[in-house]
């Protein structure tokens, strides 16, 4: 996909504040270092800018870090040969350094219930996560060293704050990006910048993978779904669609989010485009899009 490029209007996405175009930063709707090829120029605040900065930092350099190393994504900071791998040999742990063609662990994501929203839950400060789920492979180097690629240790370092932060921050752009500022009430603004109590109340994910895209990298899709009489934007998200089977299961896990609301939405014909079916017709209607 070539690049896209959105124009702001001269205010933050996030915070709203009004700032000289200039001083507005751009931004990636899904970070250039995931390949991300929508832009939003002039999007946010140096404020908002710093705060998303760290979110992103811990996603991709962190959670994603090994993946990207394998893949050879985009960095900013200048890549290492080798990683190291640890495993353990008779109750000792054993480390080498391996290349990126030999290093075992891919990528571990989190699985997430559904945004308690639409469970028609109250919001909780618990992190909803079901499970983690790691793509792993065992190169030839493992017997040749006599590793055992059963009892290598994968290693993670998620922060659910963090990550269910990182999915708010890619479903608010993107949709500031398709939809405009005014069409709807954003909802996630104070949980991407850190300042509510209740992620899990409007981010989560989905029970059910539908089969992967093979060639995509990202996929990403917002629909109208109605709650008692109000209509929201729920997102769907899938980072690393292309990962491939684990567990039985296809695909990389898929995340929801809760938008916003669509303002006088009695008002409004939604028609066939409003799914009022319930959580699991909602999810079974997402269809593929390409972010
Ligand atoms: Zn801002």
């Amino acid at each position: 996909m070539t690049i896209k490029h959105v124009s702001g209007d001269g205010y933050c996405i996030y915070c709203g504040a009004s700032c000289d175009v200039g001083l507005l930063t751009k931004e990636h709707v899904i970070p250039d270092s995931l390949g991300g090829k929508l832009i939003y120029d002039g999007a946010s605040c140096m404020i908002c800018a710093g705060i998303i900065c760290a979110v992103e930092d811990h996603v991709c350099g962190k959670v994603l870090k090994n993946y990207r190393f394998i893949k050879r994504f985009k960095s900013k900071r200048k890549q290492p040969l080798t990683r190291q791998a640890t495993s353990i040999i008779e109750d000792i742990p054993h480390t080498i350094d391996l290349d990126r063609h030999q290093l075992p662990g891919f990528v571990t994501l989190p699985c997430f219930r559904p945004p308690q929203i639409l469970l028609g839950e109250a919001p909780s400060e618990i992190y909803q996560t079901t499970m983690l789920r790691t793509w792993k492979r065992a190169p030839a180097v493992f017997s040749e060293k006599n590793f055992n690629p059963k009892r290598v240790i994968y290693r993670t370092d998620i922060r659910f704050d963090y990550f269910l932060r990182f999915v708010a921050k890619i479903l608010h752009s993107y949709t500031m990006a398709i939809m405009g500022r005014g069409s709807f009430e954003p909802m996630l603004i104070d949980l991407i910048l850190g300042k509510y109590k209740y992620p899990s109340y409007l981010i989560g994910g989905m029970h059910w993978t539908p089969l992967p895209t093979q060639e995509l990298r990202q996929e990403i899709e917002v629909v109208y779904h109605r709650i008692n009489k109000d209509i929201y934007l729920i997102g769907r998200l899938r980072i690393l669609s292309n990962l491939g089977r684990v567990d039985f299961t296809d695909g990389s896990p898929v995340y929801l989010g809760v938008i916003g609301k669509i303002p006088h939405a009695s008002q409004m014909q939604y028609s066939s485009a409003v799914y009022e079916d319930g959580l699991d017709a909602l999810v079974k209607k997402f269809s593929f899009d390409v972010s």
